[in-house]
């Protein structure tokens, strides 16, 4: 399938007056679309042979890349299920207890509260999922791979990576064979979760961790909440093994809470010991003061990136699905209310600079993107302007 889409503009600068940057300039450019790849972007008023091509009117959208939604669990969604709050837990591990029966017992299939998942995301503008899987000798593969059944149908609209989660604790469920096996099985990458508090044996969970991912080649998201002197030595150890293994630029550090316990000359070294060994940190921006220090990290050459995590489901009763509406919450607790900042910060859900010399939008590309009825990115950003449409490898998913 070839098409033109016409008439949609795409940020080139920022439009600044006595040292107040006060919007963005535009092209209006058209763009073709070949087998799912961007193969010519013409400028307004170029004369373009059309023959061929279904025409498609982008109504002067914004174009903007794939939105993609960095961590998420598929296996643990409540969507379509009757309302229930949250069950008391005295800790994540009775937290996780409770919520295996659940999962077992609920009254409507994995497949479907996966579906509901997916499509409240797709509906947001969402094209990318990276999603955790329980992994642990209780559930085995069943929940990875029920999970990459329901993905089947989904491969016209988005793309994925899966990786695999011992939720009950590498050491505390002996999990290692069946993370091993979800490797062989098709999980991209190997997660983890607090060392400390939940294996209670640092060297052991760790070492384990980066075992599997320099056996299968894959990188690491690991899940770490743990505070304190806990969380000092986890990140000391995270960093000491991505050096010893070379696992730079493979390494993610998901929730990094513990950031906020360490003083300003400690969290200085290990932010650049972050950066240096290219480790991406993803939050999901909660509100309830544990929030790493996003601004900090990014200033300190930090990759990061946002995710939605719970969305009705054992741990937490909220969410709608929307990374924008997550990238909002990230804006206003960290104050980025200029023009600059808000564009800069769709970086944490696109993984893409918006306004470069070259333009992130480039021939060869998958045509995969975002159109939105927004004068500029900051106005997407600050105001969550509804996504118009998204498409996925040339196919129209919103
Ligand atoms: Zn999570």
């Amino acid at each position: 399938m070839k098409f033109l889409l016409q008439d949609v503009r795409m940020e080139t600068s920022f439009l600044t007056e006595n040292n107040f940057t006060y919007g963005t300039a535009t092209k209006n450019v058209t763009i073709a679309v070949e087998n799912g790849i961007i193969t010519d972007i013409f400028e307004k008023n170029h004369a373009i042979n059309s023959s061929g091509y279904t025409i498609v009117n982008g109504q002067n959208a914004l174009i903007l890349p794939q939105l993609r939604e960095m961590h998420i669990h598929f296996d643990k969604s409540k969507l379509g299920l009757p309302w229930s709050p949250i069950e008391p837990a005295k800790n994540r591990v009775e937290r996780f207890t409770k919520e295996f029966s659940y999962l077992e017992k609920a009254p409507l299939d994995f497949s479907n509260r996966m579906k509901n998942l997916i499509n409240l995301e797709l509906d947001s503008g969402v094209t990318h999922f990276r999603s955790h899987i329980d992994i642990h000798p209780l559930v085995g593969q069943r929940y990875l791979e029920a999970a990459q059944e329901v993905l089947i149908n989904y491969q016209d609209k988005l793309d994925y990576e899966l990786v695999a989660f011992p939720q009950h604790g590498l050491i505390l469920s002996n999990a290692y064979g069946e993370m091993k096996n979800a490797l062989q099985n098709g999980a991209n990458l190997v997660g983890g979760v607090d060392p400390i508090s939940i294996d209670n044996n640092l060297e052991q969970s760790l070492n384990q961790t980066f075992n599997l991912a320099t056996e299968f080649d894959v990188p690491i998201d690991y899940h770490l909440h743990e505070r304190g002197d806990a969380a000092r030595k986890a990140f000391n150890k995270i960093v000491t093994l991505t050096e010893e293994t070379k696992w730079q630029d493979k390494v993610t550090i998901s929730h990094a809470y513990g950031l906020r316990d360490l003083d300003s000359m400690e969290r200085a070294e290990l932010l650049s010991r972050l950066a240096d060994n290219q480790i991406t940190i993803i939050s999901s921006i909660p509100l309830n003061f544990v929030i790493p220090p996003l601004t900090e990290l990014k200033k300190a050459g930090v990759k990061t990136l946002i995710g939605c995590d719970n969305i009705y489901d054992c741990w937490s009763p909220f969410g709608n699905g929307d990374v924008i509406d997550k990238l909002n919450r990230y804006a206003e607790i960290f104050d980025l209310t200029s023009q600059k900042d808000l564009t800069e910060s769709l970086e944490l859900v696109t993984g893409k600079k918006i306004i470069t010399p070259s333009g992130w939008l480039k021939i060869g590309m998958p045509a995969s993107f975002t159109l939105v009825n927004a004068s500029s990115t900051a106005e997407f950003v600050a105001r969550k302007v509804p996504v118009a449409a998204s498409y996925f490898k040339g196919n129209k998913v919103k």
